[in-house]
């Protein structure tokens, strides 16, 4: 199989693009490289470009003869989507009806779509499953939201068969401590809180402690890139042109910030000191996925089942690579 991965070079989708070139699968990372790393990207499997540049995607969907698309190219900070929604808005759906457009143009007629445990929002009831009714929280979510639909009605007008994963939290880093998480700024906790004991900052800001959760942090769940990684591969193999699937991404388990920080502690041996903050706008309570139907339906198992082995892998990347991916040298030659 061929396959274009948009966002290739990002945390979650250089992971996929990895993962499915261990398979033994074709495929080429598409990247404008402002939020992703040349580093984290095979040799000679990048194509430099814009989303909103649907002819150069035409061209590079032709070019790799794709039979499908990953699409993992947004904007995903949920504080800087309610600072800035026009970016978020232009960026995760203007790009996505370019891409899709695109699609056209190269007769792909099969999609992945990287969605959000964020688009089920507010909901009193944990876990989540894929039927749980989405009611988006912040300009972030409603923009991934939208881009289900629009992959819908782009299915049924033009014939698209498409599987629409909606993670949880990525988190930790290959185990082979090659490759991690390294966005600029850094907003994601498990990052922010191993800053701490890297001397980077000096200490963690926990965003709202009277939350209705039972220690007052919110509560995710981190599923690991790389089990998010098989849920792709496991997904592209399912996705036909007639397909019209939607799988929750996560482990079934939640974590507080709290816990999270707990975690660091065990993992470094450090003590992480804390700030006691207002909440962070656009953030939910609690999110937990209910994975049962990916496990049943494409037999995922998640292989980090613990939140230390996760943090484990997170911090092993962080520890060789404190200043993320600048230190490395990238490999790969674009095409
Ligand atoms: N969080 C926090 N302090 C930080 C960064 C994040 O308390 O410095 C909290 C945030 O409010 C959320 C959780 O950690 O409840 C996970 O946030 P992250 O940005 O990692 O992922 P999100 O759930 O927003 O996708």
């Amino acid at each position: 199989m061929k396959i274009l991965v948009t966002g290739g070079a990002g945390y979650v989708g250089s992971a996929c693009l990895r993962y499915l070139l261990s398979q033994g699968c074709d495929a080429v990372a598409y990247d404008n490289l402002v939020q992703g790393h040349a580093q984290a990207v095979p040799q000679g499997r990048l194509i430099e470009g814009e989303l909103a540049d649907t002819e150069a995607l035409t061209a590079a969907l032709k070019k790799v003869k794709a039979d499908a698309v990953m699409h993992f190219a947004a904007a995903t900070c949920v504080g800087e989507s309610v600072e800035n929604p026009s970016y978020h808005y232009s960026n995760n759906i203007g790009g996505t009806l370019s891409l899709l457009n695109a699609m056209r143009a190269a007769g792909v007629k099969r999609m992945l779509f990287s969605s959000t445990c964020a688009t089920y929002g507010m909901t009193p009831k944990i876990p989540m499953s894929e039927s749980t009714p989405q009611e988006p929280f912040s300009p972030y979510a409603r923009t991934k939201l939208t881009v289900e639909w629009m992959i819908r009605d782009f299915a049924e007008a033009y014939g698209l068969g498409f599987t629409l994963l909606r993670y949880f939290n990525a988190s930790g880093a290959s185990s082979d401590g090659q490759f991690g998480e390294d966005h600029d700024p850094e907003n994601h906790l498990i990052p922010l809180v191993l800053g701490v004991p890297l001397g980077q900052r000096d200490k963690i800001t926990i965003f709202g402690t009277d939350y209705p959760t039972p220690d007052g942090t919110c509560i995710r769940d981190y599923v690991h890139v790389d089990d998010l990684a098989s849920a792709h591969w496991l997904a592209i193999g399912a996705t036909t042109p007639d397909t019209r699937e939607i799988f929750n991404v996560g482990t079934g388990n939640g974590q507080s910030v709290m816990q999270i920080i707990e975690a660091c502690e065990q993992v470094t041996g450090q003590t992480i000191p804390r700030e006691l903050a207002d909440r962070r706008p656009g953030d939910p309570p609690a999110l937990v996925a209910d994975p049962v139907k990916l496990k049943k339906q494409l037999g995922w198992q998640p292989r980090y089942t613990d939140i230390k082995d996760v943090v484990a892998t997170a911090w092993q990347w962080h520890q060789a690579n404190p200043a993320g991916y600048v230190s490395k040298e990238a490999s790969c030659a674009t095409i």
